[in-house]
């Protein structure tokens, strides 16, 4: 028997693949007997904001992870199918139909026992009767602190402070200036905001090119009035105080003087513009955020001013008028373990393998991937009970490459990571990519789906041999 706790994406996910195999599955869910600040239902898998599962093209890597959880019979993806409402290349679903598809499959379903109970603490575990803790970012305090207890206070993070992040293409050049602090590498110190924590809190680490858009003292003031004026998104009931400090959101750090901004993520110094040849009275940092060099984030700059007043105080930073934003700065409360020091490939505890942690608390970020996790992790949990050895597809999947990702990233700047293609191997690892972004993305999900249906028809063929006896 495996039990699993917290029946959201990933819980859910995993309870299917798991009863799938053969194996009775508990599934304990909290809701509706305690709530979270964020979930508004008793249904499993409830959507808590975007109804979106992003794209659904092979040429779009969370559109090659779904089409590979299809492949390896998703019940998420069966739900999202069902329940899918027109929204172009992209897979949205209605919420409350999909919810209800998950909920009544594994209510209906002969090896799945739901109860509704909060855990509190971690059940005991063995290879018989594995447990998977899916809880998720609003994890229950009490089972936190259990994790914590397990895992090591230094290794479970509880907030997530975004940055706002940018459209490269719409960054006014003219008025902007590539250059890094001091012109040279900062990394060998990087303070006690890199420690650890989110790299989007660092300020400068020096590490690469950056875009520095400067102010001068009347850009300033009236940047700061705006921003010191800006209404604040009220964030849910959170503990507003547990900020960490070198974390600290923007407005947070306006209101506690009018210079304190220019001496954190606006600091000038060690940044001379090129065209007047002095530091200029203030300066944004924007680093580059992705590989293709099409988006940037700003630095140091974690917000959770409500996103309309975002776009309009950050559109008073020279460089920035005219911009457009892929994503907005927000400060939620996310908990997660750092998983590459915690967790192996097979999303298994390296120090307990028959306790195996899925979902946003495993590392992945986003719906998709938290439920994909949890697909593997179902399916590894039946395996310890079948006495099978856990496995993961390879790194040239997507799924494979989350795994490894999550075993495998920096644990010093470890953040739960989106599938991209940038975290799975190159094509020119095994040989010869096509020329054009296109066709490149196209070949490396030719290549995933490839190779994920090796790595099932190697799973079938052992089973096969197993009952078989051969
Ligand atoms: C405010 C917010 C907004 C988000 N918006 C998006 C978005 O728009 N798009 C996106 O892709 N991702 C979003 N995410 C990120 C993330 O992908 C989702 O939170 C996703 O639901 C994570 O799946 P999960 O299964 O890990 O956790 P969840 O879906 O949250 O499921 C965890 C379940 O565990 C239960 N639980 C918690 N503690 C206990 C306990 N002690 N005992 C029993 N049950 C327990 C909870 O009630 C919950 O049902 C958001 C996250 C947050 C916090």
């Amino acid at each position: 028997m495996i039990r699993i706790i917290g029946g959201g994406l990933a819980g859910s996910e995993a309870a299917w693949q798991a009863a799938s195999q053969g194996v009775p599955v508990t599934l304990y869910e909290m809701r509706p007997v305690r709530p979270t600040a964020v979930h508004k239902t008793d249904r499993l898998a409830e959507l808590v904001c975007s109804n979106s599962l992003r794209g659904d093209k092979l040429d779009n890597a969370v559109g090659l992870l779904k089409e590979e959880m299809r492949r390896l019979g998703s019940l998420v993806m069966r739900a999202a199918e069902a329940s899918r409402v027109p929204a172009g290349a992209a897979l949205a679903v209605d919420r409350e139909r999909f919810a209800e598809a998950v909920t009544s499959a594994l209510t209906d379903h002969p090896l799945v026992t739901i109860v509704r109970d909060e855990i509190t603490s971690i059940p005991d575990s063995n290879a018989l009767e594995p447990v998977i803790v899916a809880t998720g970012p609003l994890t229950s305090d009490a089972l936190s602190s259990d994790i914590a207890q397990l895992v090591g206070a230094g290794h479970l993070y509880f907030y997530d402070a975004i940055s706002p992040i940018v459209l490269a293409e719409t960054i006014d050049r003219s008025k902007v200036f590539r250059a890094s602090r001091w012109g040279r590498s900062l990394r060998t110190n990087p303070g006690p905001a890199a420690q650890g924590f989110s790299p989007a809190c660092a300020v400068d680490d020096g590490d690469g090119d950056y875009l520095n858009c400067p102010l001068t003292r009347d850009e300033y003031e009236r940047f700061y009035d705006a921003l010191a004026a800006a209404e604040s998104a009220t964030v849910h009931d959170f503990d507003k105080e547990r900020f960490f400090e070198g974390c600290l959101p923007i407005e947070v750090m306006a209101h506690r003087g009018r210079d304190t901004l220019r001496f954190g993520p606006m600091k000038p110094v060690g940044l001379v513009d090129p065209r007047t040849g002095r530091e200029p009275y203030a300066v944004v940092q924007l680093r580059q955020d992705n590989l293709a060099g099409d988006h940037f984030s700003l630095v140091g700059f974690q917000t959770q001013i409500k996103w309309s007043d975002q776009a309009r105080v950050l559109r008073l930073i020279p460089g920035l008028d005219q911009a457009e934003f892929v994503r907005f700065g927000m400060v939620h409360r996310n908990t997660y373990v750092n998983a590459p020091t915690v967790l192996a490939e097979t999303w298994q505890v390296r120090r307990r393998p028959s306790l195996l942690f899925a979902g946003q608390m495993s590392g992945v970020e986003g719906y998709v991937e938290s439920a994909a996790s949890g697909l593997i992790a179902g399916l590894n949990a039946a395996a310890l009970v079948k006495g099978e050895p856990p496995s993961v597809p390879p790194r040239t999947t997507a799924i494979g490459a989350l795994a490894y990702y999550v075993s495998h990233a920096d644990p010093a700047h470890y953040q739960p990571s989106n599938i991209t293609f940038g975290i799975m191997e190159p094509l020119h690892a095994s040989g010869g990519a096509p020329r054009g972004r296109m066709a490149r993305k196209l070949a490396l999900s030719e290549r995933a789906l490839a190779d994920l249906q090796t790595w099932i028809d190697a799973r079938a063929s052992r089973c096969v041999s197993e009952i078989s006896g051969a």
